[in-house]
């Protein structure tokens, strides 16, 4: 959007240098609410076994909206959705839209609901909807290249060495989960709170 020019040298070589985080597979499914065990947290994390490296990790999260508001579900059924993280899917480059693309979909999806058999037996039976996400879908959708959360949030990129609202062009701010404090929903209130804070204080 600003051309480089207009950017001091720290911003670029900050631009350059970014680090993003590894993409993921998302499941959202539509599933019979009798699969879950009455104890069910809405939110399960599972990992088949111990792995030494976080690039060879292999973890399945449940992430069951409707467990926190029924509303969002019809009787019976639950809105779930599984976010799948596995070497073979999470390096966004490895992804194209070419005529392996809509195999290697089915591929992560059976892989991904044979991880989630192991947590929640019966589960691929329950499934009465499911749409897939890869990391294409989130560039297609989220603007969101290469990381399907966007920038990591390793020391040297996060608090004052993360984006900050205010830029080195006046007027133009920046909000979201690169910029400061980070990712997920909450950080992303607070990002948009501290920038209305610069833009309207409040007096
Ligand atoms: C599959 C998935 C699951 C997640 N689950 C969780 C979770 O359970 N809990 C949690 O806290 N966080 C979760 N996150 C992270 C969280 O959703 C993000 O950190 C947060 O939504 C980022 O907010 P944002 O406003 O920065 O960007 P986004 O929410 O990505 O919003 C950016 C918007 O800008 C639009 N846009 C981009 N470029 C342009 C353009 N040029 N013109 C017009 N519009 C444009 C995009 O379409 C998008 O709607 C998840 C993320 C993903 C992808």
């Amino acid at each position: 959007m600003v051309d480089r020019y207009w950017l001091k040298p720290a911003t670029r070589k900050k631009v350059d240098t970014l680090k993003l985080t590894d993409s993921f597979f998302t499941i959202f499914a539509g599933v019979d609410a009798n699969v879950f065990p009455p104890d069910t947290d809405a939110h399960v994390l599972y990992m088949d076994q111990y792995y030494q490296s976080v690039r060879d990790l292999r973890l399945i999260c449940f992430c069951n909206s409707s467990f926190k508001d029924a509303k969002l579900a019809p009787p019976g059924k639950h809105a779930l959705q599984i976010v799948y993280f596995d070497p073979l899917s999470n390096e966004y480059a490895s992804w194209r839209r070419d005529e392996y693309y809509a195999t290697r979909k089915q591929a992560m999806f059976d892989r991904a609901m044979t991880m989630a058999e192991e947590v929640f037996p019966g589960i691929i039976d329950s499934l009465d909807y499911t749409i897939c996400g890869t990391p294409l879908t989130y560039a297609d959708y989220l603007a969101k290249w290469g990381g399907g959360w966007g920038a990591q949030m390793t020391i040297d990129q996060f608090a004052f060495n993360r984006f900050q609202n205010k830029t080195d062009i006046r007027h133009l701010f920046l909000v979201g989960a690169d910029t400061h404090p980070g990712i997920g929903v909450v950080s992303v209130t607070m990002s948009g709170i501290n920038c209305a804070y610069h833009i309207a204080p409040p007096r």
